[in-house]
């Protein structure tokens, strides 16, 4: 049925109902739009479930409704006990599912955004104690991405973003995590992946992004970015939390735009503080056996 059709045979209180609901959409949209632009405040915000008692409607006309009018945001529960609640309790959970993957992804480059990326740093740090595996961390922030937008636009911007993840993937491997952690700034997270390999990795990756050519419009020459980042190894010996990580892959990342940008920093592995501290010695006892000193 197309949507006119549906729209005459709707009843006085579904065409109320769809009143509300496109009224609560628009809603949805400002505090969608507001929310991007203050990430830590919608975060402390705790959000409320809005419920509507509809004694006319049964599943069916529910069902209907939302495949004409996209409300697959919106949840149907039935009023009467002896109805067959399975339908209800499926389609339930699949929402749930979908709602679930929404709220950890990005939608612009379809990556995890800093809350799911939080789940999988947790789960990566202990999945590094348990077996003893390393995992190399990145933070990646895009350089004078301000001045990009502020040339070329910012739809010219968001193709950039998409065109870095784009690069990221094809130099990462299938098992490592990239997330958007801010505006600009992206983390990738390599298990079971030591200094070494993700250092090569890195070599590797900075270079693709110089290469990457992005036309503002077809007459213009290319445009043409880099990336600063940050590098930390973790060995899985010493308690770590996944904000102190990202502090220190922050820092490096840091110290990489201090020194130029379009470079990497690696943050000192702090698991081996042991093993330098003893290395150290012995480098002194030697040192006092051979001169005295
Ligand atoms: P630096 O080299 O020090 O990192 O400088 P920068 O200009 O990259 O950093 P700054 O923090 O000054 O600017 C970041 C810019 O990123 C500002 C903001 O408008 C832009 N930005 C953040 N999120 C998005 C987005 O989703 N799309 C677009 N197009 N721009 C974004
Ligand atoms: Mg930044
Ligand atoms: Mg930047």
């Amino acid at each position: 049925m197309n949507k006119k059709k549906i729209e005459a045979a709707l009843s006085p209180e579904q065409k109320a109902l769809l009143e509300e609901l496109s009224i609560l959409k628009q809603i949805i949209a400002r505090e969608n739009s507001e929310d991007q632009k203050d990430q830590n405040e919608s975060e402390t915000r705790g959000g409320i479930t809005i419920a509507k008692n509809l004694p006319h409607m049964d599943f069916e006309d529910w069902k209907n409704l939302v495949e004409e009018y996209g409300l697959y945001n919106w949840l149907a529960i039935p009023q009467k006990n002896d109805e067959e609640l399975l339908p209800y309790l499926t389609d339930l959970l699949a929402k749930q599912e979908a709602l679930l993957e929404l709220a950890e992804k990005d939608p612009l480059t379809e990556i995890s955004n800093r809350r799911g990326l939080k789940n999988q740093i947790e789960t990566e740090i202990e999945r590094c104690k348990r077996l003893e595996i390393s995992l190399s961390l990145v933070m990646l922030d895009i350089d004078d991405f301000k001045q990009i937008n502020d040339t070329y636009g910012h739809n010219f911007g968001d193709q950039v973003l998409q065109s870095l993840v784009k690069t990221i993937s094809k130099s990462t491997r299938k098992t490592d995590h990239t997330a958007r952690y801010g505006g600009e700034e992206f983390i990738i997270l390599m298990s079971g992946t030591g200094l070494a390999e993700s250092q090569h990795m890195l070599d590797r990756l900075l270079e693709n992004i110089r290469n990457i050519e992005l036309f503002p419009s077809e007459k213009e020459f290319p445009v043409k970015f880099t990336v600063s980042a940050g590098l930390m190894c973790y060995k899985g010996k010493e308690e770590i939390t996944a904000p102190q990580l990202l502090e220190y892959v922050d820092q490096a990342m840091y110290q990489a735009k201090n020194q130029g940008k379009d470079r990497y920093v690696t943050a000192p592995i702090i698991d081996l503080k042991e093993v330098q501290k003893e290395t150290q010695v012995q480098h002194q006892e030697k040192k006092f056996l051979l001169t005295g000193e």
